[in-house]
């Protein structure tokens, strides 16, 4: 088992990574900017190594100053959480070159899976089932595009090769935009991600995002843990997320996980992933592969009862998966709310000291925060603060433990998002099952 690990995130992941950590005896190095000092994970960490001034530039994406905390803590191994570097294969390939193991798969994987033409080349070529599209990047023959367009049908979403967190995508309605909408696309991409290259899809109008996590080794064995439903959305933002998807039958389950697993297996894919797809009619439609942990990864631990950090971990050691397909089993159901120090109707970041602070309980209810009383939240990074996960036999206890765990939280001292999840666990559409990505949007313009 790798001896040391490295944490280079901030926040309730690198906290929980810590506590995956600790129980498999590894020790643990953390890395924090000058505002996080006070970071929960900060002070249980074995040793801690101050990498930088508070921007996210110099600090938590500074690549030289984590090599160099890593290298002086003798530390194995590293682990970028998600966000700041989890996706970025030039960090990988340092990692990497400077003798450390990077948890997660090969720079070239990340590569592929961050663009997303290449991606779904090669999904498509493992039989995983993509949105009818261009097939690849649109040229420069007008004629020829708008061909294209007809053919898919209109709404078509002209979306960049190059494209992330839910910007570099138009959508085109009729005929007499899409040429324009094309080039707009272009030069923003050009300048946003610094490639021009686009491809076409067909908009799908009322899909909901359901998404695998997979499990893969280094010895070519790859299985697939079930689906999240993560249709909750405000501005791309997953709010709510939960496990097993209502509706999805235990055949589409397997066929469609396995289609995941088998592409894993093809690309040589290492440790967790989420594989993303749009589900619409009964059909799903992959849009692209996440190769890193992600924040919604409890709901499916309360199902399975797997605990996917520490099996990156073993994978990252070099271990052969430690479970078999037919050993994951649906247990029950689970939900997890995000919490923002954000204002619930503005959305504005509220930042500051937590005065009170405290944790609800009881049977299957789980909290992933770094939170503290007197703990200030600092205004320089993403607003989550936590995330409350519960599960239950089924989805209406699950349900009705969300509801009595969101009315036991107390955050005071900074304005939060649990107003907006109260009133989002009420909601009877959301209570039926199955909601469109569409729908918080719809529900808050209400
Ligand atoms: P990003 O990497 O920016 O998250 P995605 O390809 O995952 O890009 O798309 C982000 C979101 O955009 C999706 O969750 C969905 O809401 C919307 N979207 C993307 N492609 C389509 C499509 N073909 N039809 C409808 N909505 C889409």
């Amino acid at each position: 088992m790798i001896e040391k690990v490295l944490i280079a995130n901030r926040g309730e992941i690198a906290l929980r990574i810590l506590r995956a950590c600790r129980e498999l005896g590894i020790r643990t190095v953390a890395v924090y900017s000058t505002a996080d000092r006070d970071l929960k994970h900060v002070r249980l960490a074995d040793e801690a190594v101050c990498i930088g001034p508070p921007k996210s530039m110099d600090s938590y994406l500074n690549v030289p100053a984590i090599i160099s905390a890593a290298e002086v803590t003798d530390s194995v191994a590293i682990h970028p959480g998600y966000g700041f570097l989890s996706e970025n294969a030039d960090f990988a390939e340092r990692v990497t070159s400077s003798g450390f193991k990077f948890i997660g798969p090969s720079p070239e994987v990340i590569r592929i899976m961050g663009d997303k033409v290449a991606a779904i080349r090669q999904m498509k070529e493992a039989g995983v089932p993509c949105v009818p599209g261009s097939d690849g990047p649109l040229g420069e023959d007008g004629d020829e595009n708008l061909r294209m367009a007809r053919q898919i049908g209109y709404p078509v979403i002209i979306k960049a090769s190059g494209g992330g967190g839910g910007r570099g995508m138009r959508v085109v309605h009729s005929e007499g935009a899409l040429l324009n909408s094309i080039a707009l696309t272009k030069s923003e991409a050009a300048a946003a991600f610094n490639n021009d290259i686009v491809y076409m899809e067909k908009f799908l109008e009322h899909p909901r995002h359901v998404e695998f996590q997979v499990l893969s080794d280094q010895h070519g064995n790859a299985i697939h843990l079930c689906e999240r439903d993560c249709s909750m959305q405000r501005r791309h933002q997953k709010v709510i997320e939960e496990a097993p998807a209502p509706g999805i039958t235990p055949e589409m389950r397997a066929k469609i996980g396995e289609r995941c697993a088998e592409a894993c297996r093809s690309i040589g894919y290492e440790g967790a992933g989420t594989f993303e797809f749009l589900y619409e009619d009964g059909e799903f439609f992959f849009i692209e592969m996440n190769t890193r942990i992600q924040v919604e990864h409890p709901v499916t631990e309360m199902i399975t009862g797997i605990d996917i950090i520490k099996e990156q971990l073993y994978i990252a050691s070099g271990e052969p998966l430690r479970i078999k397909q037919e050993e994951v089993k649906i247990n029950g159901h689970a939900f997890e709310c995000r919490i923002n120090a954000e204002d619930p109707k503005t959305f504005m970041p509220s930042p500051g000291t937590i005065k009170q602070y405290h944790t609800p309980g009881g049977p299957g209810v789980r909290v992933d925060s770094h939170l503290y009383n007197g703990y200030t939240v600092p205004p320089h990074y993403d607003s989550m603060i936590g995330k409350l996960i519960v599960h239950g036999e089924t989805r209406e206890t699950a349900l009705a433990r969300m509801c009595g765990a969101l009315s036991e939280v107390v955050i005071d001292g900074i304005k939060t998002n649990i107003p907006l999840h109260r009133d989002i666990v009420q909601d009877s559409a959301f209570r039926a099952g199955g909601t469109d990505i569409h729908y918080l949007e719809e529900k808050l313009r209400r």
